[in-house]
């Protein structure tokens, strides 16, 4: 069977960037995929601080991150689908240290993600930010995961993960890992045409991020739903005067036709056409505004509805699967190296 795999971490409270972006594409490939594949969906806690958050606070929002999948609408009770954090199933660390040694510092140099966030923290820069995404090229291989619903912004460390894949199974002379899709054949898995980057709402320029300190910028899942709608109304756009689909000259008002489409799973050529000549942005916003308060009130009525102990017996069940099949490619990398017999 093949594998479906993700993570969201949750350093900060997860965007409806987050949600459209690797949520949504993760629940309905689970649905779509229910009989034929592994569905992984995992916390990535250990990538929780790469970058400083406030510690105290780490443990509940695991859990809550959880609870946000359920609420998205994965499936619990279908036996191919696994939930479980990172930090409890140690081969991840134990791989991402092999794997550090199989990838040119060179390359691990050009991901575009740690120049970024690099410049935004300049005085926490860590070893831990720069190797991020070789982790994140264990979580991935350690489970032979072909499809991995991401955001466009992750595409460079997907493609990161294949190569030392490639590498390894070149080197090693035998197929210790699956490669992972590349870029196109992702997109095309999730039914899309291009990869899906929400913005800011304060800088259409940049894509909406949850560590960015702008509360203007970013709608969070746990937002009051009229707050939220106010955020939308006030959104960045531009002085054209029509509404158009324009990401480059027009990246505010093309952001909020996207969020339109994809909260009301509609295709982006619906929306173009249902706003063509016009010329008033209040009716767009207005209605994107309405839509996101009332899918943000459906959906914390539904975290609210699941309990910590829902989630610890969901995690238990999750984290024993993890760990066998963890486990088993951790040894069968540990023998090509070396390291057994
Ligand atoms: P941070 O600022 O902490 O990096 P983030 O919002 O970028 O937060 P990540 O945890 O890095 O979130 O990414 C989780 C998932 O959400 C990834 O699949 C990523 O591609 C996706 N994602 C993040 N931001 C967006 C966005 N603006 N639009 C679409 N997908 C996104
Ligand atoms: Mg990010």
């Amino acid at each position: 069977m093949q594998t479906i795999l993700t993570g969201v971490r949750v350093n900060e409270e997860p965007t409806i960037g987050n949600f459209l972006g690797a949520y949504a594409p993760m629940i309905n490939l689970s649905r779509e995929h229910a009989d034929d594949s592994q569905i992984n969906f995992f916390v990535p806690d250990l990538h929780s601080f790469t970058t400083p958050i406030d510690h105290s606070k780490l443990y509940g929002q695991t859990i809550k991150g959880i609870k946000y999948y359920i609420a998205a609408g994965l499936d619990t009770n279908n036996p191919n689908v696994h939930i479980y954090r990172q930090s409890r199933v140690p081969a991840h660390a134990e791989l991402s240290w092999i794997l550090d040694c199989f990838t040119p510092f060179g390359e691990a140099s050009r991901m575009t993600q740690f120049k970024e966030k690099g410049a935004e923290h300049p005085d926490a820069v860590t070893v831990g930010l720069f190797n991020y995404p070789i982790l994140m090229a264990a979580d991935i291989l350690l489970y032979d995961a072909k499809y991995i619903p991401l955001g466009e912004d992750q595409f460079q460390h997907l493609e990161l993960a294949r190569n030392i894949a490639i590498r390894m199974n070149n080197k090693f002379n035998e197929e210790l890992f699956t490669l992972p899709a590349p870029e196109k054949e992702q997109i095309k898995f999730m039914h899309l045409e291009n990869g899906i980057r929400i913005r800011s709402l304060t800088d259409p320029t940049k894509k909406m991020s949850k560590s960015a300190t702008n509360e203007k910028s970013k709608i969070l899942l746990c937002d009051d739903p009229e707050q939220a709608a106010k955020k939308i109304m006030s959104a960045t756009t531009d002085s054209e005067g029509v509404v158009r689909f324009d990401m480059i000259n027009q990246p505010g008002i093309s952001n909020l036709m996207v969020i339109e489409a994809l909260l009301t799973n509609r295709d982006i050529q619906d929306v173009i056409a249902e706003r063509a000549g016009q010329t008033n942005y209040g009716d767009l916003k207005r209605q994107v505004a309405n839509n996101v308060m009332h899918f943000l009130a459906n959906f914390q009525e539904r975290v609210n509805a699941i309990s910590d102990d829902d989630v610890e017996a969901i995690l238990q069940k999750g984290e024993e699967y993890a760990n066998k099949v963890a486990n088993a490619k951790l040894r069968q990398v540990q023998r090509a190296v070396g390291l057994y017999r």
